[in-house]
């Protein structure tokens, strides 16, 4: 990805998400807040709730958990020991509103982003993707 952050948004980036009882959706607002975007949290009825709105950019910001939202191939990821039967519906109807909620959104003309949990420490990283789907 080329990288189109100015110096000030870079340097912004590079200082530490603070604390680490700092959630990931809070992180992720430090960060977009950062970057100078302005945005909304949850200000109006959309699919999915997204955690944060950016409304003049026409795009939504997901913070998934990991073990909710059933990350593909990630650590966090693991199966209760007892209930299998009743976990295994819960994540499958978990995982198919996360599905329905962006193709709803898309027919409505906005973008989404998802973030994972798991992606949260790499901060850079994730300031360089955000702003590339912000400019985008
Ligand atoms: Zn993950």
């Amino acid at each position: 990805m080329t990288d189109t952050m100015t110096k000030e948004q870079r340097s912004r980036c590079m200082s530490r998400i603070k604390s680490r009882n700092t959630t990931p959706e809070i992180a992720v607002r430090q960060i977009v807040h950062r970057l100078g975007y302005r945005f909304r949290l949850k200000p109006q009825k959309l699919p999915g709730s997204p955690d944060i709105v950016l409304t003049r950019h026409r795009a939504v910001v997901f913070v998934h958990g990991c073990f909710w939202h059933r990350h593909r191939n990630c650590r966090l990821v693991s199966m209760p020991k007892s209930r299998k039967a009743f976990w295994r519906k819960k994540f499958a109807a978990n995982t198919e509103r996360d599905g329905r909620a962006l193709r709803q959104l898309r027919k409505l003309g906005w973008r989404a982003l998802v973030i994972w949990e798991c992606q949260i420490t790499d901060s850079v990283r994730l300031c360089r993707r955000i702003q590339g789907f912000l400019q985008g």
